[in-house]
């Protein structure tokens, strides 16, 4: 029942996502997402947002790993994930959406690697969450030296938020609304304000709330496995007004179902939501 409801919503909401794979597609179709973070420590985030990426069906990952040398044991996590360094994968003339900021960590180093992704010539949808939030909040002008911003996708949870706004958690938490509309005005970008009931807004501050999505995501990595669901989205060249919610909105309901079925709330871990977008993208 619940499961028909979706299905019925989703062919309302995000058409897109609902329809099937033509019998002529190639991994090509459906994009190549490349991932910037993972500095030394920190590899599991970008991780978690490629292994997401995958089972939301986008057709290729990239990881670009802010550090010299690869993390090798990750090959054998999912071989099917390509890895790189960040400044080799900022090379990359293919990539159809990118994710900066997972684990990227905030000195001076990961701030030049943020600018130099913003300063890209290529114009295709990037999402910023994370220390790429975090470094923003320390310099707000970054995100002017893009040329489009309409195609930016920022993903904050409150703590972010706050930075991004140089207020306390507490004010964002009673002003969810304006917060995020605020955010979304101040950068014309695409805003997920993120937590129970995520609000999202557009770059023109119309804000819509998200009611998937249970406590079994207050867990480690679970907002890596957001960003990497909307970044295949939007490698799939799924249009932004639709990937952003759609992404939150599977991102909720793919914990909603491992809490049915008793994985989660309690000991969710984020790894294993990405299984479960799978098993409700290939429903809808
Ligand atoms: P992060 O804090 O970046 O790891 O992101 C956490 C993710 O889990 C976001 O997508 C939040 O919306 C979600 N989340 C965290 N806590 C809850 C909660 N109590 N109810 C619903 N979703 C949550
Ligand atoms: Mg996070």
């Amino acid at each position: 029942e619940l499961l028909r409801q979706w299905r019925r919503l989703a062919l309302i909401h995000f058409p897109t996502l609902c329809q099937p794979r033509s019998a002529h597609s190639h991994k090509g179709t459906f994009g190549t997402l490349g991932i910037v973070g993972g500095a030394e420590g920190m590899a599991g985030s970008i991780t978690l947002a490629g292994m997401a990426a995958l089972h939301c069906g986008c057709g290729k990952v990239w990881l670009g790993f802010h550090q010299p040398a690869l993390p090798i044991p990750l090959l054998f996590q999912q071989p099917e994930i390509m890895l790189s360094t960040a400044n080799r994968l900022l090379q990359r003339s293919d990539i159809t959406a990118w994710v900066i900021g997972c684990g990227l960590g905030t000195e001076t180093s990961a701030l030049t690697k943020l600018t130099e992704c913003l300063q890209q010539k290529s114009v295709v949808p990037m999402l910023l969450d994370a220390d790429a939030l975090n470094l923003v909040a320390q310099q707000p002008a970054l995100l002017s030296s893009r040329q489009n911003q309409q195609d930016i996708i920022l993903t904050p949870h409150l703590g972010e938020a706050a930075r991004l706004l140089h207020c306390t958690i507490g004010e964002i938490q009673n002003n969810r609304y304006q917060a995020v509309r605020c955010l979304a005005e101040k950068y014309g970008a695409w805003v997920v304000l993120k937590g129970h009931q995520s609000l999202i807004a557009s770059p023109n501050g119309q804000v819509q709330q998200n009611e998937t999505g249970n406590a079994g995501l207050a867990t480690a990595g679970s907002g890596d496995v957001l960003a990497g669901i909307i970044g295949s989205l939007l490698a799939q060249r799924i249009p932004p007004q639709q990937a952003v919610y759609a992404g939150v909105w599977l991102h909720g309901a793919a914990a909603d179902i491992l809490a049915a079925s008793e994985i989660g709330p309690i000991g969710l871990c984020a790894g294993e939501i990405a299984a479960a977008v799978r098993w409700l993208r290939n429903r809808l």
